[in-house]
C-alpha cells in the first residue's frame, strides 16, 4: 500500500506557516492559563495582561516556570480546568523534596497520541508493524506514552514494559517484533543477553528500528547500539512536564530532532543570563506548551542543554531540529573547578573496542581534595593479560584527560560488575562532602 509521508498536515507548514499558527496558539494558550490560580497569580504580580501577548515576541514578556513552581503547587495548583475534566495525572518520583505532578485532559491525551505516532511515522513505523515497548508503565511516561502513540498509528503493540529480557526477546522471535523502544543502556543489554544465548538479531528476528532516547548517548554509541542489533536507531526526545515522549524526534536523516513547533515554541537560553543565545551555540531549552488544556506551561525551564541545529534538514520538514542532549544543567559535574558532563566520559570510552557500555563515574574527596574513579567493564572474558590490561587503562586516562582536562583515575572491570538499574542508567555518584 502506497503511504503519505507526513502523518499531519502541520509537518509540511513552512516556517511562515508554523509562526502564524505559533502565534495564534500563543495567544489562546495565554487567555487559557488564566483559569489557573497560580498564572494569574503570576501575570497580576508584574502587572502583565494576558491581552498584552500578541504576537511571539511578546513572549519574552513572561516569566519563566520552573520545577520549583511545579513543586510549591503540588498537587493541582497549576491546573488550568477544573480537577473534573482531567483524566489522568503522571507523577515524577520526587527525590528531591515534594514530587510533581502533570494532568492531562482526553483532548491533551489524544494530541499526545498524535504526536507520539507522528514522530514513528516519520521513522516508517506503518501499520504492518509489530512495536513492542520496553518502557516501565504506570508513572513513567515511556509506556503509555509510546503505547497509545503506536496503537493510534495501528501498529500491533506489545507492551512488553521494563525488564525481564529473557522474555523481551522471545517476544522479539514469537510476535515477529520489527521496531523496539528502549533505552540506550538497556537497547545495549537486549544485544548481550541475545548473545548469550546464541540468538543473532539480523537471523533469527525481524528487528528494524530502535527508537532510544530518554536518557543522553553519544552519537558512537548510537551507532554502535545499531552495530550490534542490525537496525537504524532513532533518538528520541520528551520529559514527563511535555506530556512526554513525542516532543522532539529524529527523521530519517538522523541529523538532530525536530521539535514540533505546532506544539511547543523552543527556546534556548543562557541558564546564567537567562537571555536568549545565539542561534546555534549550547544553552538551556525553554519550551511553551502550546495546545494543552488541563496544565499549560508558559517558558518552562526544562534544565535540559542543547542547541538549535541551523540549516534546513534535507526531509523538507520545516521544524526546528535540537542537537543531542548535552545534558541537564544538574547533572554538570564540578570538579576541580572544570566543568564536565558524563557523556564526555561515554563518548571517550565508547571509542575502545575492548570495554563494554556500562561505566559509573564516583566522585570522593580525599585529604581535602577531589577525585574521579571511572569504572569500566570489559567487553570480553578474557582478562589475564596483565600487561594489556595496564597499557589499556593509561590509554583511556590519557584520552580522558585530554577530554576533561582532569586526570581520573580509571579501573577496569569484568563483565556484569557495574549493577544494572531498573530504568534510566545511574552514571555518577558523588560522595563528596559538599554533595550530601
Ligand atoms: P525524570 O525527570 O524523572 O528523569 P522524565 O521521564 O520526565 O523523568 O525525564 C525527562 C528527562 O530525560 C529530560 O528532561 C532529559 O533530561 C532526559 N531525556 C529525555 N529524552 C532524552 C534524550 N533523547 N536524550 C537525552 N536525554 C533525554
Ligand atoms: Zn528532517
Amino acid at each position: 500500500m502506497a503511504y503519505s509521508n507526513y502523518f499531519n498536515p502541520e509537518e509540511t507548514l513552512d516556517r511562515e506557516g508554523i509562526e502564524r499558527l505559533q502565534a495564534e496558539r500563543l495567544r489562546s494558550t495565554v487567555a487559557h492559563c488564566m483559569g489557573s490560580g497560580f498564572y494569574r497569580k503570576r501575570f497580576r504580580d508584574i502587572g502583565l495582561s494576558h491581552e498584552d501577548i500578541k504576537t511571539l515576541d511578546d513572549l519574552q514578556k513572561i516569566p519563566f516556570t520552573t520545577k520549583q513552581d511545579l513543586r510549591d503547587t503540588y498537587p493541582f495548583g497549576m491546573a488550568s480546568i477544573p480537577l473534573s475534566k482531567c483524566t489522568r495525572l503522571h507523577s515524577s518520583s520526587g527525590t528531591t523534596g515534594n514530587p510533581t505532578v502533570i494532568l492531562h485532559s482526553q483532548k491533551d491525551l489524544e494530541q499526545w497520541a498524535n504526536a507520539v505516532a507522528r514522530c514513528l511515522w516519520m521513522v516508517g513505523c506503518r501499520p504492518e508493524d509489530v512495536f513492542q515497548n520496553t518502557s516501565g508503565y504506570g508513572m513513567f511516561t515511556g509506556g503509555l506514552g509510546f503505547q497509545y502513540g503506536a496503537e493510534l498509528l495501528g501498529m500491533l503493540t506489545v507492551p512488553a514494559a521494563a525488564g525481564n529480557t529473557l522474555r523481551q526477546i522471545k517476544f522479539f522471535t514469537d510476535f515477529g517484533t520489527t521496531v523496539v523502544h528502549a533505552i540506550p543502556s538497556y537497547a545495549a543489554r537486549l544485544h548481550e543477553v541475545m548473545c548469550e544465548r546464541g540468538v543473532d538479531p539480523r537471523r533469527d528476528t525481524k528487528l528494524r528500528t530502535l527508537v532510544i532516547g530518554a536518557e543522553p548517548h553519544s552519537d558512537q554509541t548510537r551507532r554502535r547500539i545499531e552495530n550490534m542489533l542490525g537496525v537504524k536507531a532513532y533518538n528520541s526526545f520528551g520529559m514527563s512536564e511535555m506530556c512526554g515522549p513525542g516532543v522532539a524526534f529524529e527523521c530519517p536523516e538522523q541529523n538532530g530532532m525536530h521539535i514540533w513547533e505546532d506544539y511547543y515554541i523552543v527556546e534556548i537560553i543562557d541558564p546564567v543570563t537567562l537571555k536568549p543565545v545565539p542561534e546555534g551555540e549550547v544553552g538551556e531549552l525553554v519550551l511553551t506548551t502550546i495546545n494543552r488544556e488541563a496544565m499549560p506551561l508558559l517558558r518552562y525551564r526544562t534544565r535540559d542543554l542543547t542547541r538549535i541545529l541551523p540549516g534546513e534538514c534535507p526531509c523538507g520538514r520545516h521544524h526546528k531540529r535540537i542537537d543531542r542532549i548535552k545534558g541537564r544543567s544538574d547533572d554538570m559535574i564540578i570538579l576541580k573547578g572544570v566543568n564536565i558532563f558524563p557523556i564526555q566520559v561515554e563518548q571517550v570510552l565508547v571509542q575502545f573496542k575492548e570495554l563494554a557500555s556500562d561505566y559509573l563515574i564516583t566522585l570522593d574527596t580525599v585529604d581535602g581534595s577531589d577525585y574521579m574513579t571511572v569504572e569500566v567493564e570489559l567487553a570480553g572474558s578474557n582478562i589475564d593479560d596483565y600487561a594489556a590490561l595496564q597499557t589499556l587503562e593509561r590509554n583511556i586516562t590519557r584520552m580522558l584527560r585530554d577530554e576533561i582536562l582532569v586526570t581520573p583515575k580509571v579501573k577496569l572491570l569484568p563483565k556484569g560488575s557495574i549493577p544494572q538499574s531498573e530504568g534510566k542508567a545511574v552514571r555518577v555518584k558523588d560522595n563528596r562532602k559538599q554533595y550530601q
